[in-house]
């Protein structure tokens, strides 16, 4: 089922205090919003994001999972370990892990089914860059991205999953693609989900600057089901402005 999501992505930013802080600020401002609300911390704010939300409708998630289960992987964390802390969510091929770190679209499908397989939900991230955009190749990128993140996948498992298309010029430049742009963008993914596995119903973000001031325009449009939110996530009142956008 499609659903609303505000899913908040702090990056390498904000420690433990300041995590209890932001939620103790935001929570009850929220406590009747229509979206679902996520925040994906850093590994070491987790145990204390999912700790301080317990009862709360806000949701935690983390930014990246390894796809093997155990071993010889010096600083990597698998999806086990993030279950066993209940952590519920996590953020797969975000486009600066794609850039910095070299993660292909083959690692990207490993991730979800490794995380989908231990009972995590992915939020997964596809995107193009402004060349492709310039060159009229940004929904073939965006399709294939989302074809291969979904091999393997089973139709009921749409259920656990969300799609972010996050246009990697706009993600914290400032510049957001226009409202028809990312719907286009988005309705062409669910068109390739449909393809794939004859279901329309799945819940699919934009992600690239948005902020209070650009939110209701984004979320007017209809295939838009919420955002992925950078920058604007490290500040409460901005983030609660835009979970009372959608
Ligand atoms: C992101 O990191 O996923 C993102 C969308 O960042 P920003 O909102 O800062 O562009």
């Amino acid at each position: 089922m499609r659903r609303k999501v505000i899913a908040g992505n702090w990056k390498m930013n904000m420690l433990p205090n300041d995590t209890i802080d932001f939620i103790n600020e935001l929570e009850p401002n929220i406590k009747k919003c229509e979206s679902e609300v996520i925040l994906c911390v850093p590994y070491t704010d987790l145990f204390y994001a999912i700790s301080f939300c317990q009862g709360t409708n806000i949701h935690i998630g983390a930014q990246n999972v390894f796809y093997e289960d155990s071993g010889a992987y010096t600083g990597e964390i698998s999806a086990q370990m993030l279950k066993c802390i209940n952590t519920e969510y996590v953020i797969i091929g975000h486009s600066e892990r794609r850039k910095l770190f070299n993660e292909t679209d083959e690692i990207v499908n490993k991730k979800v089914l490794k995380a989908l397989e231990n009972g995590l939900k992915p939020i997964i991230c596809v995107g193009e860059t402004l060349e492709e955009r310039e060159q009229n190749k940004a929904i073939e990128k965006i399709t294939d991205q989302t074809e291969k993140a979904l091999q393997g996948l089973t139709k009921e498992s749409l259920e656990n999953i969300i799609i972010a298309y996050e246009p990697i010029w706009a993600i914290g430049t400032g510049k957001t693609a226009t409202s028809k742009d990312a719907n286009e963008a988005i309705k062409a993914i669910r068109a390739k989900v449909k393809e794939m596995f004859e279901n329309t119903d799945i819940t699919i973000l934009y992600g690239g600057s948005v902020k209070p001031e650009n939110a209701k325009e984004l979320f007017d449009e209809p295939d838009i089901d919420g955002a992925l939110v950078g920058g604007a996530s490290l500040k409460a009142s901005s983030f609660e402005s835009i979970i009372g956008a959608n």
